[in-house]
């Protein structure tokens, strides 16, 4: 492909702007994006989409990717919560619903174990700021604050970059003036995957009722790895929350990998629940009289979930 034809395809397919992007290591990234339009209202916890052009270049080091001559013209997209960055460098919270950007939180897929080369990160890791990007008009999504009541214990679980819409809602409530505790536990592979970690710290200093849990698993200093699943099922997460977990007044968001949320499978004609193996954080909170969301028959239980894959 020609550069004439690629600038002619950027300026036709792209409509926003990278104006900030933080290499937290060489495969995490904090991004902002300023849209051509004006952002639209949306919920924290929502996400929209991202497309980059196939005909852009790849970052080294990522699964090897055979393209058509008509593949190169077409543009990949993909979904992203909105996250955001809570303080301010002032100390005052991000008042995210007047800012004329959105922020992200993305990790590089350098290779993908299902067979379908990851198209859209090993292109996103070759930008920097000031390039362009496609970005969707559309924001939308049910994993969202709608359930939650002012004085309510709100409990954030993520995998990775599923801290993301966690960071958007945790922002919210403290600007709403949240009563009840917060909690928000991230386990990561690596303490450096921990991208917003001093931000965490820098905001459970300003509100007592926020407490942040960061966990790994393949940390060399740590001997055993924790996952999410082990600090509920030892009862580490009620001892750091002060309380024990009650289902009638809190909620419980889950979002990242779909084995540590672990949505079990109903039988369409018996109702019957499976839930799959290894256990996940909703069949541990079932066992103990907790309810998750079911979409398909509209039932809303107390545990909200976003599954990345
Ligand atoms: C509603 C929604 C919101 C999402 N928000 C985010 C977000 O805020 N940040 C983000 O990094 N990703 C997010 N994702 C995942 C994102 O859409 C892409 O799938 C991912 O970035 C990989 O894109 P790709 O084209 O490079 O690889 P793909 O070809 O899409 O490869 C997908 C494979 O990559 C792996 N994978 C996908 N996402 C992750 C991840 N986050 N961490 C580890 N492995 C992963 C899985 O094995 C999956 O099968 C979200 C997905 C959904 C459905």
């Amino acid at each position: 492909m020609t550069t004439p034809d690629i600038v002619e395809l950027r300026t036709r397919r792209y409509n926003g702007t990278v104006i900030s992007l933080r290499k937290v290591h060489s495969d995490l990234m904090i991004v902002r994006i300023q849209p051509d339009f004006p952002v639209p209202a949306y919920k924290p916890g929502q996400y929209c989409s991202l497309g980059l052009g196939y005909w852009e270049p790849r970052t080294d080091g990522c699964q090897v990717e055979t393209l058509t001559p008509e593949d190169l013209t077409k543009v990949v997209r993909r979904a992203y919560s909105i996250s955001n960055s809570i303080l301010e460098a002032d100390g005052r919270l991000v008042d995210a619903g007047n800012a004329n950007y959105l922020e992200f939180y993305i990790v590089l897929v350098r290779e993908n174990a299902d067979g379908r080369v990851p198209a859209f990160t090993p292109r996103l890791f070759a930008l920097k700021e000031g390039d362009r990007i496609n970005i969707g008009e559309k924001i939308t999504g049910a994993y969202t604050l709608d359930p939650v009541g002012p004085g309510d214990t709100v409990l954030f679980l993520g995998t990775g970059t599923g801290e993301a819409p966690h960071n958007s809602m945790l922002c919210e409530l403290l600007r709403r003036g949240h009563t009840g505790r917060i909690l928000m536990a991230s386990c990561v592979r690596y303490a450096r995957d921990l991208g917003y970690l001093g931000t965490h710290n820098r905001v459970m200093k300003a509100f007592p009722n926020y407490t942040y849990l960061p966990l790994t698993t393949r940390e060399a200093t740590v001997t055993k790895k924790t996952y999410i699943q082990d600090v509920i099922a030892g009862g580490e997460l009620e001892e750091h929350l002060g309380k024990r977990l009650k289902p009638a007044e809190t909620h419980v968001f889950l979002c990242g990998n779909p084995k540590m949320i672990g949505v079990p499978h109903r039988d369409k004609q018996t109702g019957e629940k499976t839930y799959p193996k290894p256990v996940g954080v909703i069949e541990l909170l079932e066992g103990r009289g907790f309810q998750a969301d079911v979409s398909s028959i509209k039932f809303k239980g107390t545990i909200h979930f976003e599954e990345y894959w």
